[in-house]
């Protein structure tokens, strides 16, 4: 590839002093020509549009004195990465920076670690990401510096241990930072960046630094607000300013970058696959998603629900970044998660798993090791198959389009807005319920961001509005468009009550198409009960047919939660309605009060499903299978059912479906012994045979079928436009392809 001869060629022009001689430069740069070639002929356009597997070895200061690089170039290929990650700058430096205050690691001396590193992967024909971690100094910075950092409300600088934290409105961003990137470019010429914590301050802490007090007066002619009050407009304008300044952070680092390094020399912050926790750093998904050419993903584990949650992040991520674009991400090879243990193993297993939840939600794998030496060497073998599984088959796992007829709606405004500080609870538990009840059902589903309805809702049957309560009256509208062409819709507990501020509207937004309307109380939208409670739902027998399918032997259904009296418009039917909470002891006070109330616990309208019973949110904590069979039951009859995978078998599978031009490809990972139990797996269950049966799209006749894991073609019988595979087995997790 020219770009890669053309980058030595120009290393031995600017450093012609260097040690090495202008004579190897050549040789080298002809040897990493020709393996460069090599790869091109496999895969072309830009390195981000082709770099599939990445390698990370997260230097630590005492590195620079046993990091063996020639054993990692062995390890680079023996699990077949195409790009490495090497800390280069920031905190602290892994080269002889010219910056005096840039902080070199304690043991480097005056070694180059990082260009040693990246001179070795160019030569290997690999990509190299500069890694930087940005937002902190040490003390003599400060001391030179004192404007360039964060204060808060007494004027004191924000301390992060013996470090201080730099202003994202200083120029210690806008000057100092861009001009490590170019002095790191001029050095090595990396593909690109990363940087781990780019943005800075988080939203618990409000920088009163005069750069900020200066540049929100200037943009919003208000003084800063003077502490964290929601309902405040200032407040509100404050969250806005935060959000749109690691955007320009963005922005400008990309600037510095290309200027310095070619079009192609990016600059990515490093992102979490959680929308609540990217709230929390101002990092706005739909702004970075929407812009970046690909996206580094820094989640690592799982946290309190299952693996599951790595395939739903890469599809919510690939639902806004675009499914041709890739997404790479971290995955810790030490044990991190309930428990961080940076030098010990993670088990096999649960580290696999994650991975295998990651290819089914379209992220790439990325091994990441803390420091370069280590005593428990049992993590070097959990990567290796699972990369070169990754490299046999990769072309199934990129460029491919998700196949689900049922969308979940997430919106980052309604975490900040309606879940202000409690989004674990208000936003993400629902969202959580309802998709770990699709899984439970093997329903593929897909994320979709509320503004995107209207672009990506295309192919839906069915969508699902998991508590998300602030929505713009124009969201509102996109979703009304979506129902009277012909969409089902489910919305739970006070979905559409508030606009994309957070403040209640006097009736749901949506009351029209919930045939419903709110008579309750002021806040009740944010009053939910974290206790269980001794409550239920009753099944109204007229109107069980169709849409409460599991439940004929019983009249009532466990609840746990609390619902409030709500006017109805005439005409739609009321399958639930509410029993109020009883004692639960002694035993001879547990009988019910009041058996049968109107206060409705789901309504329908046309093919519209009102649930302001929060069954979701209910589920994700007391994980009741009667709530996730509920859910279930409602996706089908909102999809009139129209879904288009079957998968007959025991156990729990979480199923992903993908089209390519002439194929499908299924997913199936076998999640039935991983459980929601607090445990670290460390085991393997197989299950029994699955007979998966999958509605055919356009142009896949489905007469041949392989499995990709088991390596062999199986049969595959064709029936009224839907294929059916037997999988005798599955370990850990198996991939489907029908052609
Ligand atoms: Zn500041």
């Amino acid at each position: 590839m020219v770009g890669v001869y053309h980058r030595s060629l120009s290393l031995g022009i600017l450093f012609p002093s260097m040690k090495t001689s202008r004579r190897d430069f050549l040789t080298a740069a002809a040897a990493t020509a020709a393996t460069s070639q090599l790869r091109a002929a496999a895969a072309s356009g830009p390195w981000h549009q082709r770099t599939y597997r990445w390698g990370q070895t997260n230097i630590t200061e005492k590195d620079p004195v046993r990091y063996d690089i020639p054993w990692w170039r062995e390890f680079w290929k023996r699990t077949r990465v195409q790009g490495v990650i090497i800390n280069a700058g920031g905190i602290v430096a892994y080269y002889p920076s010219k910056f005096p205050l840039h902080h070199r690691a304690e043991f480097l001396g005056d070694r180059d670690l990082y260009g040693e590193l990246a001179k070795a992967a160019h030569d290997d024909g690999l990509v190299v990401i500069a890694r930087m971690d940005s937002n902190r100094t040490a003390e003599d910075f400060f001391q030179a510096h004192p404007d360039w950092f964060a204060r808060n409300a007494s004027g004191n600088p924000y301390r992060a241990s013996d470090k201080y934290v730099t202003c994202v409105n200083g120029p210690y961003y806008d000057e100092y930072l861009p001009s490590v990137l170019k002095e790191i470019i001029d050095r090595s010429h990396p593909e690109g960046f990363a940087d781990n914590s780019w943005s800075g301050l988080g939203r618990d802490s409000i920088c009163y630094c005069e750069n900020c007090a200066r540049t929100f007066r200037d943009k919003a002619g208000a003084a800063l607000p003077r502490k964290h009050d929601w309902s405040d407009p200032v407040y509100r304008q404050w969250i806005e300013f935060s959000y749109a300044r690691r955007i320009e952070i963005w922005d400008l680092n990309n600037r510095a970058t290309k200027a310095a390094g070619g079009p192609d020399c990016l600059w990515f912050g490093m992102n979490s696959g959680a929308v609540t926790s990217q709230s929390r750093s101002f990092r706005d998904c739909k702004a970075i998603f929407g812009r970046a050419e690909m996206v580094f993903l820094d989640h690592q584990s799982r946290g309190t629900s299952g693996f599951e949650e790595n395939a739903d992040t890469g599809k919510l991520v690939h639902g806004v970044l675009g499914w041709d674009k890739i997404a790479p991400e971290s995955m810790a090879m030490y044990q991190a998660g309930r428990g961080t243990f940076r030098v010990a193993s993670k088990p096999a297993a649960e580290a696999r798993f994650w991975m295998y939840e990651g290819f089914a939600g379209g992220i790439q794998p990325w091994w990441h090791h803390i420091g370069a030496w280590h005593e428990d060497k049992r993590m070097y073998h959990t990567a290796e198959p699972v990369m070169k599984w990754h490299e046999a088959n990769e072309k199934y796992l990129v460029k491919r389009r998700p196949l689900a007829t049922v969308g979940v709606v997430w919106s980052q405004k309604n975490t900040d807005y309606y879940g202000q500080d409690r989004p674990a609870e208000l936003v993400d538990a629902p969202y959580r319920g309802f998709t770990e009840s699709l899984v439970r059902a093997r329903i593929p589903y897909v994320p979709i961001h509320i503004d995107y309805l209207e672009r990506d809702g295309a192919g839906l049957k069915a969508l699902v509005l998991p508590n998300v309560v602030a929505l713009s009256d124009g969201q509102c509208a996109a979703i009304r468009k979506f129902v009277a062409a012909g969409g089902g819709l489910i919305a739970t507990g006070f979905s559409s009550l508030c606009n994309e501020w957070g403040d209640a509207r006097p009736d749901f937004g949506l009351a029209d198409l919930f045939g419903a309307h709110f008579t309750g109380a002021a806040g009740a939208e944010r009053n939910v009960s974290a206790q269980t409670l001794h409550s239920y739902l009753r099944i109204t027998p007229e109107q069980r047919a169709g849409v409460l399918g599991g439940f004929d032997e019983t009249e009532i259904l466990p609840f746990g939660g609390t619902l409030q009296a709500m006017k109805l418009d005439a005409g739609v039917k009321v399958p639930l309605t509410f029993i109020a909470p009883f004692p639960v002891l002694p035993p001879e006070t547990s009988w019910m009060r009041e058996p049968k109330t109107d206060i409705p616990g789901l309504v329908l309208k046309g093919r519209v499903a009102f649930l302001p019973a929060e069954i979701d949110r209910l589920y994700s904590r007391d994980n009741l299978p009667d709530h996730a069979r509920l859910l279930a039951d409602l996706v089908r009859w909102a999809a009139g059912g129209d879904i288009p995978l079957r998968v007959e078998g025991r156990g729990v599978f979480d199923c992903s479906v993908y089209t390519q031009p002439g194929r499908v490809i299924a997913h199936f990972v076998n999640l039935t012994a991983t459980g929601r139990m607090p445990v670290t797996d460390d085991d393997l269950t197989p299950s029994g045979a699955l007979e998966v049966s999958v509605h055919l799209p356009a142009g896949v006749s489905g007469r041949a079928a392989r499995l990709l894991v088991a390596g062999k073609g199986v049969n595959a019988t064709v029936a009224s436009g839907w294929a059916r595979v037997t999988i005798p087995s599955v370990l850990d997790h198996e991939v489907v392809v029908i052609e």
